[in-house]
């Protein structure tokens, strides 16, 4: 895909993302070049729901910016490319701190699949900054080494989860991983929900997961256009 695209459809994710909850002032999401497997695209530091694709920066490996100018990039673009470096599989980055997946990150109850749209939710891993690091830190994922650490705590696993702070979630397209970050945010809610009726939860089973996972697999363009029109309405609007 031609990188105008892809920068188009990092614009739309950014506004998607705001629109429906997942990320507030903070939170961001990249796309793998395709014409250079080893760079992805990146908003500068900013707001998500305001960036537009003159905010959109090139990134490399270590994260440097290829023409920033005086664009300034996020703190914690290191989640990003790590990732990319260690997960050829991966084509889309979404970090958030969605804010109904903090509870698990923080309580030894699991996040998991209680709905079908969720399935993926079937392989959470945990990431604590503590004990990866050996040290107190501010919680960010701000430089090479933790950036390293979180990519090796979500190993070949869609969600990493991490205590006191968000969720990174990956994806084989920036579709799926918005789609993955909508649906993490909307399973939290219901799973809290469900669990607060006070009787044990019937989560989906590890082959219910798999296979609601497959059977959405092909979905992601359907809810993609809903909340891009959803998202573009309200922008419109103010
Ligand atoms: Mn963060």
């Amino acid at each position: 895909m031609p990188a105008a695209q892809l920068i188009a459809d990092i614009v739309v994710a950014n506004h998607i993302l705001f629109d429906q909850g997942v990320v507030d002032a903070f939170g961001h999401v990249s796309v793998r070049s395709d014409e250079n497997k080893q760079h992805y695209f990146l908003a500068r530091n900013m707001a998500p729901s305001l960036v537009e694709a003159g905010d959109v920066l090139e990134y490399d490996f270590d994260s440097n910016a290829i023409n920033p100018g005086d664009r300034r990039g996020y703190l914690e673009r290191f989640i990003h490319s790590e990732i990319y470096r260690m997960r050829p599989d991966v084509m889309s980055v979404v970090h958030s701190h969605s804010p109904a997946v903090i509870p698990f990150s923080v309580s030894r109850t699991t996040l998991q699949p209680v709905y079908h749209m969720a399935g993926f939710l079937r392989d959470v891993k945990k990431y604590d900054i503590r004990t990866a690091s050996g040290q107190m830190t501010d919680m960010l994922i701000r430089n090479h080494d933790l950036g390293v650490s979180l990519a090796a705590a979500l190993g070949s696993a869609p969600v990493a989860l991490m205590r006191g702070h968000g969720i990174t979630i990956v994806g084989t397209s920036i579709k799926e991983a918005v789609c993955r970050s909508v649906y993490a945010e909307m399973n939290a809610r219901i799973q809290i929900q469900a669990m607060g009726l006070g009787t044990p939860v019937e989560y989906l089973s590890r082959e219910e997961a798999e296979l609601a996972e497959k059977a959405n697999a092909g979905q992601f363009d359907r809810p993609w256009e809903l909340w891009q029109k959803h998202a573009e309405e309200i922008r419109r609007g103010k």
